[in-house]
Formats: structure tokens, sequence, C-alpha cells
């Protein structure tokens, strides 16, 4: 398959900012800065880093944003003209780099949004590397949820069912009997779950987080790097051609090629970049090599994660329920009363599981809407709130709650952010914490029916 998959994709308007200019500084600042990158590596305990389809440019595949990616040039009713197959496409220097940095502990995970397999292929462990958009080389079946290694890119998109039996074997020793799926994920399909988690439990817990080749625009990936900042005050860098969402966050912008970046960084390192190596890429070995997460490392992750950041900050939310006899229709109001800090992805998942577990309708989400008083009145009224709406229908599916709840969650987080440029942090905090947030629900009303939970939060 040539390397523009985004052909095999669904047809979906939002697609960002496109063909941005691109930015470069002159040769003495990048060394400058590339000193200062290296100085906050050495002297950070944990150090994350996010990739894009800009590291994988000078691979041969073409980028998505960028004056000559693949939507800006689909906006002008043209194609890339470099298109090499996935399966000739080998790592570039800094894939090769970060694989040597994760061998020497210098960072300690990568989450990428990158489908081309070439973190996969430079070899690294799969314990160090979250792929939030899928994997061209990786199958997965849709029995035991095993991942496993393909010698060859998938032949679809969309986590199509590709007619191949698991390999896998149940506890009795015969086999799974499962079939493989791709695990490239279409617009509306939920992010792996473990891979989520592990990219937001290692974000929330870095000092550090380097962004290499992104711009930032896609949710829930492009926002995981301001965690860093947010739970851990910790340090954002990011290294782009073109300007990104959260440059006005960062603690150092660097505008080159990421390739130059990585290279001279190693020279400062003293460490030489290795060559791609086939007998590490576990596409090219004779076995058929398993690419699951353990579940012990997402305990692991889970567990540090609630140590570091959780401490006692806890978030009330409530759920209330109304049903309307004649229409059938269940009304969800969801009030989030938040003592501290944003919502996480993590947040995400649980709110929707905690929606699903109380509906017992068997509810298919149809559609979920969610509301949130505007940024003034945020600011004026001194709460926020989402308000959800759940309406039950047959043959329904999770993807516009998760596409919209990951929008509406920005959007407060945004709004957050931007009150905390304004100074007015302090305030939102105090107002809070005090008694008049706490939301009225009508629990007398014998139709509706009012559920607490408390979740950890950050
Ligand atoms: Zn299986």
């Amino acid at each position: 398959m040539s390397c523009n998959y985004a052909d095999g994709l669904s047809p979906y308007d939002n697609k960002g900012k496109l063909g941005l200019s691109e930015e470069f500084d002159s040769e003495e600042e990048v060394n400058r800065k590339v000193d200062i990158l290296a100085e906050w590596i050495q002297n950070s305990n944990h150090v994350v880093v996010h990739t894009g389809a800009g590291i994988s440019t000078s691979a041969g595949i073409p980028d998505f944003r960028g004056p000559n990616g693949v939507w800006t040039l689909e906006a002008k009713g043209l194609k890339p003209s470099i298109n090499i197959s996935f399966d000739d496409a080998v790592p570039t220097k800094t894939h090769m780099a970060l694989r040597k940095m994760i061998d020497l502990g210098k960072i300690h995970f990568i989450v990428s949004q990158n489908i081309d397999g070439l973190h996969l292929k430079s070899g690294v462990p799969r314990k160090y590397l979250s792929e939030l958009h899928g994997n061209m080389f990786i199958e997965q079946c849709n029995h035991c949820h095993r991942q496993f290694v393909r010698k060859t890119a998938t032949t679809s998109v969309g986590q199509k069912n590709l007619q191949i039996k698991c390999p896998g074997l149940r506890l009795n020793g015969r086999p799974c009997r499962g079939d493989l799926h791709d695990v490239i994920l279409d617009w509306e399909h939920n992010l792996p779950e473990k891979d989520l988690g592990l990219a937001d439990f290692h974000s929330c817990l870095a000092d550090l987080s380097i962004c290499l080749g992104t711009t930032l625009q896609i949710i829930p990936s492009g926002t995981l790097p301001l965690n860093t900042k947010k739970f851990n005050n910790g340090r954002l860098v990011i290294c782009n051609l073109q300007p990104t969402k959260y440059d006005k966050k960062a603690n150092l912008v660097i505008h080159t090629y990421v390739d130059d970046i990585m290279i001279k960084l190693m020279k400062k390192f003293n460490v030489p970049i290795p060559d791609y190596n086939p007998e590490l890429d576990p596409t090219k070995g004779s076995e058929k090599n398993e690419w699951t997460i353990p579940e012990s490392e997402v305990k692991l992750m889970r567990k540090l994660y609630e140590e570091k950041c959780c401490k006692s900050k806890r978030k009330k939310i409530k759920l209330e329920k109304s049903k309307d006899e004649d229409t059938e229709t269940v009304e969800h109001k969801l009030d989030i009363q938040r003592e501290n800090g944003n919502f996480s992805q993590l947040n995400q998942r649980e709110l929707l599981d905690f929606i699903k577990s109380e509906s017992k309708e068997g509810l298919k989400h149809e559609s979920i809407k969610l509301e949130q008083t505007n940024e003034q009145e945020i600011l004026e009224k001194k709460l926020t709130s989402i308000k959800s709406e759940v309406v039950t229908e047959e043959g329904t599916n999770d993807l516009n709650v998760i596409r919209d709840y990951n929008n509406v969650v920005s959007d407060i987080n945004n709004v957050e952010n931007r009150a905390n440029d304004n100074g007015e942090k302090e305030l939102l905090n105090q107002t809070e914490c005090s008694e008049n947030f706490v939301p009225e629900l009508k629990a007398s009303d014998s139709k509706s029916q009012v559920v607490e939970q408390n979740l950890i939060v950050n």
C-alpha cells in the first residue's frame, strides 16, 4: 500500500490549519537551543517525546498539514509527489536517535501519532511506546485482543477484518479462533485504551515533554504534552517547522528539521546515532512477534500516576437521569465539580464508563451533547459544569461521545489556560472550592435519579 493511507479513511472536514508557512531558526540559534535542550534532558527525571508526521518526512512519507502535506495538497486538488510504500520506508535519524536515548535511559517514553511503523522498526520495545492512531504493521485479534507484528503493511485501514486467524492460544491450549483486524483508526474510532492510558500516565508524570514534528492539532494526542506542565510543573519543548497551537505555552521552541536537532543533540551527548538494523526490526524476524501492551505495565504506570499526580485531590461528579415515558428518551445531566486541575484523558474515559455503567437500559449512545457556559460566564459565575444529554436509540456507537467530549474538555482546559495566562487562575481555584459551586439537583423528582461518584483527578 502506498503510504498515503489517508485515502482509505472516511471523508472528514475538520482537518485543522493546513499549509502554514515553515520557519527556520538561524544556525547559531539552533545550536544555542539544542544546548539548552541537552541540559534539560540531562537534568530531568522523566522525559516523554511526542512524535508526529514531521519526523517521518525524511523517510519519504508525506505529512498532512505541511506546505506539501497530504491534506494541504488535497485542498488544492493535488496529491503528494513523493510517496514510497510503507514496506520500503526505514526509520530516520530521529527514530534511531530516539531508540538510542530510550536504551540509555535519557528518555522514558514515546507517544506517537504516526501509523508508519517506523518506531517499531527502529527496535523500540513495546513498553516504551504508545501508538495512538494505530500502526500499519500491527494486527489485533477481535477475541483475545492480542496484537501481532506483520511482515508487510496491512492491506486495509479502519480496523477491518483481514481474514487471518489469530495465532494465539487460549488458556486450555486450543487455538483462539478470533480474526485479526488492522489497528488503523478511522476518524470516528476510539483511541486504543492501553496506548492512551500509558500515554496519559507518562505525560502526567513527565517533567520534560518534547514534541517533534507535530502541529499538535489532533485531540487528544495534541493536548497530552500539556499535562507535563499542568500536573508536574514540567517543561514543554516544541520542535517543528510550522508554528503550533501551543508555541506560546512552550518553554522552548526550535524551528528547524528534527533530524538536524537530533544529530546535534546526540553529538552533545557524545553518542553516535545507530544505523537502522533489520535484525532489531520485529517486522523482519522469522517469528510471529507479539506486540500486546502487558496489563502489568498499565497497572504499574496507573499506580505511579495515582501516587504522584492525584494526591488527595478528588472530583465529585453527579449524574442526574430522568426518563420521559412518552418518548422513551433518557436524559443525563452530568455535573462535575472540580477541586483542582484539569481533566485528563483518563478522566474522560472514566466519565464515559461511568455514564455507561449507570445506563441500565443497555444504552447505546446515539449522541451526547455537551454544553458548557462560555468563557465569560465561567469567570463571572465562577463555575464550570458539563451537561450531557444521552439519547438512547438502537444501532449506534460511541464515536460522537468521545469526539464531542474531547472538544468540550479541550475548550474548558483552554479557558483555564487562558485564565492562567491572565493571572486569573487563583480566582478560578478559589471559586471552584467554594460551597456555592455544588450544583443543585432535583433529587425529589420521582422520575429523576441521582447518582454520585468520586473520581480521582489530577
Ligand atoms: Zn486471539
